[in-house]
C-alpha cells in the first residue's frame, strides 16, 4: 500500500520494472536519483534540521540496507564470500566499487571502502560527509547478515575531500 499514512516499506513495493518499462528498462541517470535525494534532503531539512535529518537518511538506509540483504543478497555463504558476493552485487547495480579494508571477525570490526559512490562522488567540497543513508545501508545489511546490531560511521567522503568514502563498522 503507497499511500497509507501509515505506510511501512516493502520489498514489492518496488513494483516490477520489467514490466512497467518495457522500453526503458531498469536503468536510470545518476544524476536523476541524486536530484531525488538532495531536494529530499532539503526539504526535510528545513522542516526538522540538519541534524535530526541526517538521523532519518541513516534510519532509512538502514530498513534499505535490511529489505536488499533480505531479497537481493545470498545470506548462506560464509563471511569472505559474502563481502566478495556483496562486491560483485554493489558492482552490477553500479552503488558502487566496495572493498574491505580491515577485518576483524573476533571484535566485529571492519572497515569498507567505497569509490565511484552513488551518493556522494563528484560532490562539490563542504568538509562534511553526506553518506548518511550509506552508513544505515551498510549497518542494515550487517545486521540481517551477521544477525548483530552494528553502528556504522562514515570518516571519510568526497564530499570532504577525500577520493573514497571510508566506513567503520562497530558492534552496536
Ligand atoms: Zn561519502
Amino acid at each position: 500500500m503507497l499511500t497509507k499514512s501509515d505506510y511501512t516499506f516493502q520489498w514489492e513495493d518496488l513494483g516490477d520494472i520489467t514490466e512497467g518499462r518495457p522500453n526503458l528498462g531498469n536503468l536510470t541517470n545518476v544524476a536523476t536519483y541524486r536530484l531525488m535525494q538532495y531536494s529530499m534532503r532539503s526539504v526535510l531539512n528545513n522542516h526538522f534540521g540538519g541534524e535530526e535529518v541526517k538521523k532519518l537518511f541513516y534510519q532509512a538506509g538502514e530498513l534499505a540496507g535490511m529489505e536488499f540483504c533480505k531479497n537481493v543478497l545470498n545470506c548462506e555463504l560464509d563471511f569472505y564470500g559474502f563481502i566478495s558476493h556483496l562486491q560483485d552485487v554493489l558492482r552490477e547495480m553500479k552503488i558502487g566499487i566496495l572493498r574491505i579494508e580491515k577485518t576483524d571477525l573476533v571484535g566485529m570490526n571492519f572497515t569498507l571502502v567505497v569509490a565511484e559512490d552513488l551518493d556522494c562522488s563528484g560532490l562539490p567540497i563542504t568538509d562534511e560527509t553526506v553518506c548518511d543513508y550509506d552508513e544505515g545501508f551498510i549497518a542494515g545489511i550487517f545486521k540481517i547478515f551477521i544477525q548483530k546490531d552494528f553502528n556504522v560511521k562514515e570518516i571519510d567522503c568526497w564530499s570532504k575531500g577525500d577520493r573514497v568514502c571510508r566506513f567503520e563498522v562497530s558492534l552496536r
